[in-house]
């Protein structure tokens, strides 16, 4: 990554007003949660594919409610940094359509983000299987698990989209919708291994945008489709794109 490619990138984006985020695990690893990938604590002792799958949930809801429990202490204690901000002050500056999020950590909202769509869901609310009540996180305890809904039938779950699960509608339709019609796609930690939600970027590239990735690490997208790969940290390489944005607009 040299200071050319990210003075191109800050004027790309500073002359659009048609930008789009895709997110992944990677832009909140710095706020303290962990990635699926990349070596880190809590998926070394909990495979994801094994932990995250619908039939796991429903054949030992209590194996698979400890490991929630552990990502939900990750997810409490997790402050927004400067990559889910930067994205909320291109909102507010008029560049930014919207964030298409796989991340479940309701961090791109408490940033300030207006239009976030929620791709893999929240797991700020909890949703009981059998009823469809739906919880906020704070109104449920999380000592005694699985946690059960006060219909006391079924099970509650956190409203998350596992493996062998659909998307819901209405996401992956506006998701899809702002790919196709964006200028610009700000791609930052993501894997692009999980479909469907893996396919946006490259329906973003078909449809003419230029793909920004922000990555520790290449990926399948690196090479195929991205425009610009910005290697470093989520935080670092928005602090620097953020510092050329200013330093534009004072010039404007
Ligand atoms: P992933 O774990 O498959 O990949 C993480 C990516 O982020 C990797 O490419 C890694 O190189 C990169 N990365 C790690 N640290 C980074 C950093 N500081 N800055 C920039 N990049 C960094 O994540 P994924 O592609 O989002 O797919 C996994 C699934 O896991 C998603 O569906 C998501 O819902 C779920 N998940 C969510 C959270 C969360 O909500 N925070 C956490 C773990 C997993």
């Amino acid at each position: 990554m040299t200071d050319d490619m990210i003075k191109q990138v800050a004027q790309a984006i500073a002359d659009s007003h048609n930008v789009v985020a895709f997110t992944g695990a990677g832009i909140s690893v710095e706020s303290g949660i962990p990635a699926f990938r990349g070596g880190q604590g809590l998926w070394d002792k909990y495979d994801p594919i094994e932990y995250a799958h619908i039939n796991s949930f429903l054949h030992d809801p209590e194996k698979v409610w400890q490991m929630l429990k552990e990502m939900d202490d990750y997810i409490q204690k997790a402050k927004p940094n400067v990559a889910h901000n930067f994205l909320s002050y291109l909102e507010k500056k008029n560049h930014l359509k919207g964030v298409i999020t796989q991340n479940v950590d309701n961090l791109h909202q408490r940033a300030g983000s207006q239009k976030v769509i929620e791709f893999h869901g929240n797991s700020n609310r909890l949703r009981c299987l059998s009823c469809g009540r739906v919880f906020s996180r704070d109104k449920i305890s999380l000592e005694e698990i699985p946690p059960r809904c006060t219909c006391k039938s079924r099970l509650v779950k956190p409203d998350v989209v596992f493996f062998g699960e659909p998307i819901p509608s209405a996401a992956h339709e506006e998701a899809l919708e702002l790919a196709r019609q964006c200028e610009i796609m700000i791609v930052i930690g993501t894997s692009a291994l999980v479909a469907p939600a893996s396919t946006i970027p490259y329906l973003a590239k078909h449809s003419g945008a230029i793909v920004i990735e922000i990555n520790l690490e290449p990926t399948s997208l690196t090479k195929t489709i991205s425009d610009f790969f910005l290697q470093g940290s989520a935080v670092e390489v928005t602090s620097l794109l953020w510092k050329e944005m200013d330093n534009i607009d004072h010039k404007e």
